[in-house]
């Protein structure tokens, strides 16, 4: 059994991330306990909050959109103005170690942009890299799509091809083309991580600017994939806008995801300082439970199985694709606690033909009240001590509504807070954990 500490994070995902944040500059001792990095390895660096509303119209604002939702949304059980908290703090964060986010803005106000992606689609989102500055899309008339020799993730002409399919769009003069490889090997099949690593590598900088530089030449607008340096406050962009006097994009990109490692990196730097425990490779397997409290989780790792304490305990642990969610034949369950998540009996009605609608399955997560605290099947507190956030969530599709970041940075944000007053409530009353201090 290791020392019991104040608030317990499991996961370290955005949710988990944030929830460590919140109570770290609450004063409180956190751990983070994980088994992988989660989705910011997968994801882009930028922060969906809202992008369509439930009856599928494209939103505009999110934060007057935020009101249509359903009651049992995360969205609405934080309200906007504690969703808009959690949106302040990383970006503070962020900006502190190099990464500024912003949204776009119309007649003042903050809004969603639509982004290029790598395929040549344009997906919405709202914060972005300050590198990034919509207007330069809508007014360039020359556009250089740039690619990699070796990188088939990401195809000049198929970009071209289905950009020109959105009115916007349509009337640009493109220009494809592929730079050379930074490596030797000609022919090695590379990802965008590979290429970013090699652009922050001495020389690559140099790489970048002298391949670009010739075919930019008339350009108003170059589109590229996100290569430019892997960590938060890489200079690479920067350098890259100046050298070649336009503006330079980085499309969203495909796992793996550049863009979310670098927002992984400012947040890992900030808990570093802050002192946060990181325990990686962990799997939490179960936890003791008594008269409604988590009193330890019980953790395997690097083939020791131990237990582990804290007054208050944070669940960031994803859905199924982050192991948060478990499915089995007929039913759902939620996998530390094992608490039964709603879904239908019968499989056939998980899913639906249309593959891009909404999957009941897609929706399956922890039923949580306005705390984050969970919920048993009769909608009675089922934890006191325990607050859930994040994907492992139910009642919200972030796959087809766009809110994947934004719901887990609000509630991780939220429920780190929560767990820091309930951890200082327990030392003010000098109770150590629920259980004693080993
Ligand atoms: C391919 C892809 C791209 C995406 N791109 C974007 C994007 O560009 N913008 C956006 O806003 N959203 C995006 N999303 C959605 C977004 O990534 C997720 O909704 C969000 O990151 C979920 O964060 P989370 O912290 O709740 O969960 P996760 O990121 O899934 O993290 C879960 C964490 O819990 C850990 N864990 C799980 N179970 C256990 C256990 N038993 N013991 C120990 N640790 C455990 C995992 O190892 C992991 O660290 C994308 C999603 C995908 C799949």
């Amino acid at each position: 059994m290791s020392r019991t500490t104040d608030v317990i994070v499991v996961g370290s995902g955005l949710g988990g991330l944030m929830a460590a944040l919140a109570a770290a500059r609450q004063g409180r001792e956190v751990r983070i306990i994980s088994e992988g990095t989660g989705c910011l390895a997968i994801g882009t660096g930028c922060v969906d909050l809202l992008g369509y509303a439930p009856d599928g119209a494209s939103v505009e604002d999110p934060w007057a959109a935020m009101a249509e939702l359903a009651p049992a949304h995360p969205y609405s059980l934080l309200g906007a103005e504690k969703v808009r908290e959690g949106l302040d703090a990383l970006t503070e964060t962020t900006a502190r170690h190099g990464l500024v986010l912003r949204p776009a803005s119309r007649d003042g106000k903050p809004r969603n942009t639509r982004v290029p992606t790598i395929m040549g689609t344009l997906k919405p989102t709202y914060l972005m890299p300050d590198t990034f500055e919509p207007d330069d899309l809508g007014k360039a008339k020359r556009v250089l799509v740039a690619s990699v020799m070796g990188f088939r993730d990401c195809r000049p002409a198929l970009v071209i091809d289905q950009l020109r399919r959105y009115p916007d769009w349509a009337n640009k003069e493109y220009f494809p083309c592929l730079i050379p490889t930074p490596f030797d090997d000609a022919h090695r099949a590379l990802n965008a991580l590979d290429l970013a690593r090699a652009a922050e590598r001495p020389g690559g900088s140099e790489w970048l600017i002298g391949s670009l530089k010739e075919r930019a030449e008339g350009c108003d607008l170059v589109l590229m994939p996100p290569i430019c340096g892997r960590h938060a406050g890489s200079p690479l962009a920067r350098e890259l806008r100046e050298a070649l006097g336009c503006p330079v994009v980085e499309m969203l990109s495909i796992p793996p995801g550049v863009g979310g490692l670098r927002i992984r990196d400012a947040l890992m730097r900030e808990l570093a300082a802050l002192g946060v425990e990181l325990v990686e490779n962990a799997n939490v397997i179960g936890a003791g439970v008594a008269e409604g409290k988590c009193l330890s989780l019980d953790i395997s790792s690097t083939g020791r199985n131990y237990a582990t304490k804290a007054r208050a305990y944070v669940l960031a642990t994803g859905g199924i694709l982050g192991g948060g969610v478990l499915l089995e034949p007929g039913r759902a369950i939620e996998r530390v606690f094992g608490l039964d998540l709603a879904l239908p009996a019968d499989v056939a009605e998980w899913t639906e033909p249309e593959i891009f609608g909404s999957q009941a399955v897609s929706k399956v997560g922890v039923r949580v009240d306005d705390k984050l605290r969970p919920l048993d099947a009769n909608g009675a507190l089922a934890l006191e001590n325990v607050f859930f956030a994040g994907r492992s969530l139910g009642a919200h599709d972030p796959a087809v509504e766009k809110s994947g970041y934004g719901v887990a940075l609000a509630t991780g944000w939220q429920a780190g807070l929560a767990a820091a007053e309930l951890a200082a409530a327990a030392h003010n009353t000098g109770e150590a954990a629920t259980g004693g201090e080993q």
